[in-house]
């Protein structure tokens, strides 16, 4: 298969889809004869296969099934990202339901998010519940998932599904809203499908393979299974019991991140900001978390792409992108050393030294990271601000 991408260290020798560029390394994908990706499939299903006028009619019955039931219709998993906010718009504007909004802090929210946040739950005018998780655990927790996964951010992955499942049991809401199916960008799921955002989907998708009680064991005493109360799943049964649905909009309407940003751009006044390792054309993209630079970082070193592949490829597969024009925004975007990194090392007490050692060991084969071709990239506007006491 002949391949337009030159060997080079930002856009290595790895196999990519011939069509979105995604590469060998990303998680589920798989390339069929011509060498074209599962999930440029699975999007090409969900613009041509999909009866989105049927779905929209299964939302309408479902929510009908739900209204007005109780103090609330329904929970609005919410981190003021893009996503969430769109999500929570639209449950409120265009179904008319009245949820509780539900919010597990990560700890490292960045400025601009709170404001956008304010300004949503006064616009929209919204019950609003916002839990933190204590952060001498989490950053137990954020070193040893890396260790383990190479991902600090298992506290973040688990608590915001586990939180709101939570709360569905003890303020007795059966009905869950989130985002975007994960058919949009990987393939455990596919869009012929209604996704259950479930203990199942949090295993496979969310938790890194790590349980709360895992936690503990590895942690050998440090924490204990109450300080890991806001990681536990709740059992089956209570949210048999309850008859939980925990569903995505995105399968029930077609998921448009472009439309979805202009939408609450005009709506909730909501702002974009600038990313480490995002082109300014997605000023929506992953805003709201501080550690979001490190996070693609240590992706780069272990998978050899980043975020801009990844919203690249979107734009391709939604013909709004040329491959040549991707290209040359991932070389010109993707692999520098996020400046944010020096702020988290002494969150998680290591040296950089030791941050290589982890990230190496935890590489997707083929590719091999190169740190001596690295460039650094420029700090965010609003890192000065962040506040982190070490004590
Ligand atoms: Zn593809």
């Amino acid at each position: 298969m002949a391949q337009d991408f030159s060997s080079t260290y930002i856009l290595n020798d790895l196999r990519r889809c011939t069509r979105c560029t995604i590469p060998e390394t990303h998680e589920t994908v798989v390339f069929d004869e011509q060498g074209v990706c599962n999930i440029c499939k699975n999007i090409e299903y969900k613009h041509t296969q999909v009866d989105w006028d049927d779905r929209k009619k299964q939302l309408l019955e479902l929510v009908e099934q739900y209204r007005g039931k109780g103090p609330y219709d329904c929970i609005v998993p919410f981190s003021g990202g893009k996503d969430s906010t769109f999500t929570l718009w639209y449950i409120m504007r265009e179904l008319g339901l009245k949820p509780l909004v539900v919010s597990f802090d990560h700890s490292f929210y960045r400025p601009k998010t709170i404001e956008n946040n304010e300004r949503t739950q006064r616009k929209l005018g919204i019950d609003f519940l916002k839990f933190r998780s204590d952060w001498k655990i989490v950053r137990k927790l954020m070193l040893e998932s890396l260790k383990r996964k190479g991902d600090f951010d298992w506290h973040a992955h688990v608590g915001c599904f586990v939180y709101p499942m939570q709360i569905a049991v003890k303020f007795r809401i059966p009905l869950l809203f989130w985002g975007e199916s994960s058919a949009e960008y990987t393939a455990y799921y596919n869009y012929a499908e209604i996704e259950e955002v479930d203990e199942r989907r949090h295993h496979r998708i969310n938790d890194l393979g790590i349980s709360a009680e895992d936690m503990v064991g590895f942690l050998g005493g440090a924490v204990t299974m109450r300080d890991m109360e806001p990681y536990i799943y709740p059992s089956s049964q209570e949210l048999r019991q309850l008859g939980v649905r925990s569903v995505c909009l995105g399968s029930y309407i077609p998921w448009d991140v472009k439309k979805h940003y202009e939408i609450i751009h005009r709506e909730l006044d909501w702002q974009g900001d600038q990313v480490e390792g995002v082109p300014p054309q997605y000023p929506y993209e992953k805003v709201e978390y501080q550690l979001q630079g490190p996070r693609d970082y240590l992706k780069f070193i272990k998978r050899g792409y980043a975020r801009t592949t990844h919203l690249t490829s979107i734009d391709i597969r939604n013909g709004r992108r040329t491959r040549d024009e991707a290209k040359e925004l991932i070389e010109k975007y993707e692999g520098k050393r996020p400046a944010s990194l020096d702020y988290l090392l002494p969150i998680l007490g290591i040296s950089e030294k030791e941050w290589r050692e982890i990230a190496l060991a935890q590489a997707i084969p083929p590719y091999q990271h190169d740190f001596s071709r690295e460039q650094n990239d420029e700090p965010l506007w609003d890192m000065k601000l962040w506040e982190w006491n070490p004590q």
